[in-house]
C-alpha cells in the first residue's frame, strides 16, 4: 500500500457537493474580489476564533509582513522569533527590514519560554510566537513578558486554526493572529489566501486599508500598501471548510492519539502537546537520531515524510546576511536534523494509519 505523506483530494470529495456548488454560485455571481464572500468569512472567522474581528489576505506570508507593518515595525527593529520555524515567519519580520532575535525551542518544538528575557533589548519591539505543527506554545508566560516590557505580540496560527491554549484559541493573545489558509494546511483554500484576526476594530481597519492599495476610498491612497485581497471564490470556499473545522479537527486528533498509543519503538520520540493544551495536528512530527534512515526505510514500504524543516532559517541562505554559522542554535539545528513528519491528512483510513504503525515498529 502506498502511502503519501499528505493528500488533499479525500478532503475535497468529503465535502465535494458542497464545494462544487459553492464555486458555482461564486462563478455566476459576476463579483469576484473583495465582496459578500468575503465579508462573511471574515465574519464567521473572526467568530469563530473568538476575535472582533478578521480581515481576509492574499496568504499566510502576507498577514505576517503586514501585520509588522501595521504595528509600525521596521528598519532596525528586532522581532523574536523560534529558531525552529518555516522561512515564512522570518521573512514577515524581514521585509519589513526589521532583524530577527532567534530563540532555540522548548522539548514542545514552541519558544522556549525560558529563554525569551535574555534576547530582550531597547530594540525589541514584538514577539513572533508560533504554534509550529498545530501544537500551542506557552502562552501565559509569554503574554505576561510582553506586557512587562512592553511589546507587540503576533501569533504565527498558519498551522494552528482551532488549536487552544488554556480553552482559548490561538491567534487570540496577542495583537495579531496570522493564518495561511494554503491547500494543504488545516484550513485549507484551493489555492492561496490568509488572514489576520484582531480585537482592535480599528486594527483591523488599517488592514483593509493596506491589503487594498493603502486606499478606503478608490484613488485616493493614504500608505503604500499591498494588493493582498482574499478572493471570493477562495473566501467562499473556506466558509465551507470552516462548517466543518471541528470534524476535521476531530479527525486528525484521533488519527494523532491512534498513533501515539501505537508506536512503540525506543529509537523515536513522539511529539508531546503543553499540558492544558489542544493541539491541532497540522503534523505528527517524530524525533529520531537516525531520521534519514527511518526516512529511508518507510520510503522502501512506499510511505512517503518530510521534514518540517532541513535547514533552520538561520542557516538558511537567504539569510546568509544575518551572519549565523552553524551551532549557533545548536537546539533548532539538533531538531533540523532529526524531525520527521509521519503522513497524516483527513480521509486517512485505519488501514494506512496501521500500515505506518506497523512500518514505524519496525524500524530497528
Ligand atoms: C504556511 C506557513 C506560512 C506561510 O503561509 P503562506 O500562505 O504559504 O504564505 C507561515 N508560517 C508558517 C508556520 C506556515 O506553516
Amino acid at each position: 500500500m502506498k502511502i503519501m505523506p499528505n493528500r488533499m483530494d479525500r478532503g475535497f470529495y468529503k465535502y465535494q457537493q458542497e464545494f462544487e456548488q459553492k464555486a458555482i454560485d461564486v462563478l455566476r455571481s459576476g463579483w469576484y474580489v473583495l465582496g459578500k464572500e468575503v465579508a462573511a468569512f471574515e465574519k464567521e472567522f473572526a467568530a469563530f476564533s473568538g476575535a472582533e474581528d478578521c480581515v481576509g489576505l492574499a496568504s499566510g506570508l502576507d498577514a505576517l509582513w503586514l501585520a509588522f507593518r501595521v504595528l509600525g515595525i521596521g528598519a532596525g527593529d528586532e522581532v523574536i522569533v523560534q529558531g525552529n520555524t518555516y522561512i515564512a515567519s522570518v521573512m514577515g519580520i524581514t521585509i519589513n527590514n526589521a532583524i530577527p532575535i532567534f530563540v532555540e525551542p522548548d522539548e514542545h518544538f514552541g519558544m522556549d519560554v525560558s529563554r525569551i528575557e535574555e534576547k530582550i533589548t531597547s530594540r525589541t519591539k514584538a514577539i513572533l510566537a508560533v504554534h509550529l505543527y498545530g501544537m500551542p506554545c506557552d502562552m501565559t508566560p509569554i503574554v505576561e513578558l510582553c506586557r512587562k516590557h512592553h511589546l507587540f505580540l503576533v501569533e504565527d496560527c498558519a498551522q494552528s486554526h482551532g488549536a487552544l491554549y488554556h480553552g482559548k484559541m490561538t491567534g487570540t493573545f496577542g495583537d495579531v493572529g496570522c493564518f495561511s489558509f494554503y491547500p494543504s494546511k488545516n484550513l485549507g483554500a484551493f489555492g492561496d489566501g490568509g488572514a489576520v484576526i484582531v480585537k482592535d476594530s480599528a486594527l483591523a481597519q488599517t488592514f483593509r486599508m493596506y491589503r487594498n492599495y493603502g486606499s478606503e476610498k478608490r484613488y485616493y491612497n493614504k500608505v503604500v500598501g499591498a494588493n493582498s485581497r482574499l478572493d471570493e471564490l477562495q473566501a467562499g470556499l473556506l466558509r465551507i471548510r470552516l462548517q466543518h473545522i471541528q470534524e476535521i479537527t476531530e479527525e486528525r486528533r484521533a488519527i494523532a492519539t491512534y498513533y501515539s498509543e501505537n508506536i512503540k519503538n525506543p529509537l523515536l520520540k513522539l511529539p508531546e502537546l503543553i499540558e492544558g493544551t489542544d493541539g491541532v495536528w497540522h503534523q505528527y512530527v517524530v524525533r529520531c537520531e537516525e531520521r534519514d534512515r527511518l526516512a529511508e526505510t518507510l520510503s522502501n514500504q512506499e510511505i512517503g515524510t518530510i521534514i518540517h524543516y532541513p535547514i533552520p532559517p538561520h542557516l538558511s541562505e537567504a539569510y546568509q546576511y544575518l551572519g549565523y554559522q552553524k551551532g549557533d542554535l545548536p537546539i533548532t539545528e539538533h531538531l533540523a536534523d532529526t524531525v520527521l513528519s509521519l503522513p497524516i491528512y483527513n480521509g486517512m483510513t485505519r488501514e494506512e494509519q496501521d500500515t505506518v504503525i506497523q512500518a514505524v515498529n519496525g524500524f530497528t
